[in-house]
């Protein structure tokens, strides 16, 4: 005979979970895909909205909500969504507001994705786009055309760290009665909050320095408009752009430390980005803080002193030099991401601007000597010595 340590229907209903006068201090995570009402009427409520209840996670669930309503707070927002990655942000936003016969205008260094969604995506059904550097004010008042109704614009462009004229951006974009999406990850609002500077629309990848521990991937995207807002959310969930518990879980405990994380990896890149400056055999530094960066002055002005964490160097030498740099950093990852709470290192010309020429990545001063740094946290005599190794490795092949 067998022996049932349950009855086979008791299991299969949920056993109530277990009363407590005291609550758990930390966000619980709520993995439930439905959740179940009452009663059709009041089932209607919820859907009319008069009443709030979740119903389908992919609509909404309490961890999207407490994430949402973080970032929220920190860009000085409401009503903002959580996506499943930032280009589902991208995305979303551009989905939802934009019909075919538009026109959009890109940044001409957005992130890799973002440009293949402007110049191969959009254009299949029907959304024309044209790009255009952000530094240069005239470039982007050229390619406004009577279609035109939407500008996308990082503040701070991957790899080279031209940070964007984002005061005449805006004034045109009011001007000519443009939706202004910035995408602000580079960025984030300890640097720059779009929407007290006039934006309509902000984006991020969550995925990045917010989450910060390169465990998951979240977007988010807010509308200064409601009625955007509204269109926006439709589609991100009609499309099924909508993030997991799970990550958003990740992400919420990861911002606990994102102000921390954010300083102590700026200040480390500031300082690593005079280190690399006096190493024999680098070439030349990019960081938006330094005088001889090409848009010092506007990234003064614009950033409030906060440089970031991202650092650009290039040394002489070739591929041969780029690989004997990545391998004399050991302690350094050589990953295509940014934003970890530690150092990692890419190599444009073999991930994020593989697709160019190397003509077109030499017009973006991105040579195969080109690397790009997300500082991290870690102390910064560490950071100092693992990079003198790689230059150090590098020199022989140069
Ligand atoms: C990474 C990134 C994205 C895309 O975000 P995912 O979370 O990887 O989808 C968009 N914009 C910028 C500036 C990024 O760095």
């Amino acid at each position: 005979m067998s022996k049932s340590p349950e009855n086979p229907a008791t299991l299969v209903r949920r056993t109530p979970w277990p009363s407590s006068v005291s609550r758990s201090v930390v966000t619980p995570l709520q993995p439930s895909v439905v959740y179940a009402s009452q009663s059709p009427d009041q089932l209607d409520q919820q859907y009319e909205g008069e009443i709030h209840g979740y119903t389908y996670s992919r609509e909404g669930h309490p961890n999207a909500t407490v994430l949402a309503q973080k970032i929220d707070a920190m860009e000085g927002a409401t009503g903002g969504i959580v996506t499943a990655s930032g280009m589902a942000a991208v995305t979303a936003a551009m989905l939802g507001l934009l019909k075919s016969g538009d026109h959009v205008i890109g940044g001409d260094q957005l992130y890799g994705r973002s440009l293949r969604l402007m110049t191969q995506d959009l254009p299949r059904f029907g959304i024309e786009t044209s790009l255009a550097d952000p530094t240069d004010i005239a470039a982007i008042s050229a390619a406004v055309t009577d279609r035109t109704r939407m500008i996308l614009v990082e503040v701070v462009s991957n790899p080279t760290l031209r940070v964007a004229d984002m005061q005449a951006i805006t004034a045109l974009a009011r001007d000519k009665g443009l939706i202004l999406v910035v995408d602000n990850t580079f960025t984030t609002p300890t640097a720059y909050r779009p929407f007290d500077e006039g934006a309509d629309v902000i984006v991020h990848s969550v995925t990045k320095l917010m989450a910060g521990h390169s465990d998951a991937m979240l977007g988010y995207v807010v509308a200064r408009a409601p009625e955007h807002q509204e269109m926006i959310t439709g589609t991100a969930v009609t499309m099924g752009m909508t993030a997991s518990p799970f990550d958003c879980w990740l992400a919420e405990r990861g911002l606990y430390s994102f102000d921390l994380r954010y300083r102590a990896a700026s200040e480390n890149a500031a300082a690593l980005a005079d280190h690399l400056a006096g190493l024999p055999g680098v070439s030349r530094v990019l960081y938006p803080m330094r005088p001889d960066h090409p848009d010092h002055n506007r990234a003064v002005a614009l950033l409030g002193g906060q440089g970031g964490n991202m650092v650009s160097f290039e040394v002489n030498g070739g591929r041969a030099a780029a690989n004997a740099l990545t391998l004399g950093a050991k302690n350094i990852a050589f990953a295509p991401t940014l934003g970890d709470i530690g150092t990692t290192l890419s190599h444009p010309a073999s991930s994020s601007h593989r697709a160019l020429t190397a003509e077109g990545r030499a017009a973006l001063g991105i040579s195969e000597g080109f690397f790009r740094v997300s500082v991290g946290v870690e102390p910064i005599d560490l950071l100092k010595s693992e990079f003198e190794k790689a230059v150090e490795a590098a020199a022989a092949f140069s």
